[in-house]
């Protein structure tokens, strides 16, 4: 086409060299040897080597122009591609690249429209994902991370929004990664329960990872990470709960079952016998009815609680919970000093807040040393009231204060070994204290004694 068009405008230049010349032959009625001897040859063909000069000095400028066009189109191509915003290009309808240059600019609007559609759709799967609560990441047939959610940063404790990154060097997690690769090598659904050691905790993970085939060779892999730390907790407590419960029942029911069944084989027949094993068969049965009630208080707590609000004459309360415990402290030889101040009172729940001395000043007697004292004490804050029950008794290590709220803590001491009790008590008392909106604190000494506070809210009588 190029050839042909040169060739064209030499002929074109010729034929006008050709034609002067023959013109000229004519005006002056010579013929055109004549007249080629009149002009001299030389500027003949001079004239005719300057018309293919600047035919050739056209063309190539014409030339050096489309070039510069083609690289326009060819970096405007190259930009669209990468999602960059560009104008479009301007061609003369005269030239031979219009059409060209058309199709370019079509080919930009129409992707950058897609890009447009396209970014549209990612970020409102993007906003979906958000809202899902399970971390989401959605990997590329090359491993690279094509969206992932903020959820997925809150369960693996950092930043892995990093599109295009390689997911592993993400991710690394070993164990997270194995099940990943496992999916891209089987081309098949995982699922697995993983253990993860995290900078601030170890957590226990749902891990589910699906093969999403999208056309031909192309493919998605979705990895979905669940945290179920907590369930997993609460599931092992409730094990624990249900066995420690079975473990606390059995000891007194095989007693008495034990018991009496030696009552029946002829222990009857021997007074002195029969009155020990009838005083266990009773401590016993007393045993189990504590513990039924400690686990029915237990039950009832977590169904919302009622709370009745009434004036309590707080010393008042207190005397008649040392008052209970009057055979023990006689025992154990240990005397509870009544410092709250006569007249206080306050507004509380009359029954959890019996509940909750009365456990306190139980084990301040249990605890205590034989000849100890039991110390109460009571003032009002600001907003609040709180309560002291000191006692001098065998105390704890701090270890042991961490662990005595929890249900069936019973710390491994002589002492406890000694004294009956089922290690619900404390926890119990806390969640009566949490129902009240308070707070319950330790601080304990080995050896040297215990004070527990109970803070509650002070609540006038016109909110009761
Ligand atoms: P119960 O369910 O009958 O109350 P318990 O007294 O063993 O049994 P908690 O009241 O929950 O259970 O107490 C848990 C443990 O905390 C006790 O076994 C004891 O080791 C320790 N503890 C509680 N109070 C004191 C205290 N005042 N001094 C020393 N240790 C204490
Ligand atoms: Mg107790």
């Amino acid at each position: 086409m190029r050839i042909r068009q040169v060739f064209n405008r030499l002929i074109a230049g010729g034929s006008a060299v050709l034609l002067t010349w023959s013109f000229y032959a004519k005006v002056a009625g010579k013929t055109l040897r004549k007249a080629a001897d009149d002009l001299h040859l030389v500027w003949i063909i001079l004239a005719v080597l300057l018309v293919i000069l600047l035919i050739l000095i056209a063309e190539y400028l014409e030339r050096r122009r489309e070039n510069n066009l083609l690289k326009l189109f060819t970096k405007k191509l190259e930009e669209v591609t990468q999602e960059q915003k560009t104008g479009h290009v301007l061609v003369d309808k005269q030239s031979e690249l219009y059409d060209l240059g058309q199709a370019v600019n079509h080919v930009q609007s129409m992707t950058q429209s897609l890009f447009k559609d396209y970014n549209r759709q990612k970020r409102g799967y993007l906003g979906l994902l958000e809202y899902v609560p399970i971390g989401v990441m959605v990997i590329d047939q090359d491993r690279e991370i094509y969206l992932s959610n903020h959820y997925l940063d809150d369960i693996m404790e950092h930043e892995l929004d990093m599109v295009h990154e390689l997911y592993y060097s993400a991710l690394a997690e070993f164990d997270i990664v194995k099940t990943v690769e496992e999916t891209f090598r089987t081309k098949q659904d995982q699922r697995a329960e993983i253990k993860v050691n995290l900078a601030e905790q170890t957590k226990i993970l749902n891990v589910n990872v699906v093969f999403i085939p999208v056309s031909g060779h192309h493919f998605f892999v979705m990895l979905m990470i669940d945290d179920v730390t907590e369930q997993k907790q609460i599931e092992r407590m409730q094990n624990d709960f249900v066995s420690n419960v079975s473990h606390e029942l059995k000891t007194p029911v095989t007693s008495i079952a034990g018991f009496s069944e030696t009552l029946k084989n002829g222990a009857l027949e021997d007074p002195g016998a029969a009155n020990k094993f009838v005083d266990i068969i009773y401590n016993q049965s007393l045993r189990l009815k504590d513990l039924i009630n400690d686990i029915l208080s237990l039950s009832r707590i977590g169904t919302n609680m009622e709370v009745n609000f009434k004036e309590v004459q707080f010393s008042q309360l207190v005397s008649d919970c040392a008052l209970a415990y009057d055979s023990l402290l006689d025992e154990r030889q240990v005397v509870v000093l009544n410092k709250v101040p006569a007249k206080m009172k306050v507004q509380a729940d009359p029954g959890k807040l019996k509940y909750i001395l009365s456990n306190l000043v139980q084990n301040a007697v249990r605890y205590n040393k034989v000849g100890g004292k039991i110390t109460v004490t009571a003032k009002t804050l600001e907003n609040k009231w709180q309560f002291q029950v000191s006692d001098t008794g065998i105390g704890m290590t701090s270890e042991q204060q961490g662990r005595i709220f929890e249900r069936f803590y019973r710390a491994d001491t002589s002492r406890s070994k000694e004294v009956d009790g089922t290690g619900l008590g404390l926890a119990i008392v806390k969640e009566y204290v949490e129902v009240l909106s308070g707070q319950i604190k330790v601080d304990s000494q080995l050896n040297i004694g215990t004070t527990f506070t109970v803070i509650l809210p002070l609540i006038s009588e016109n909110n009761s």
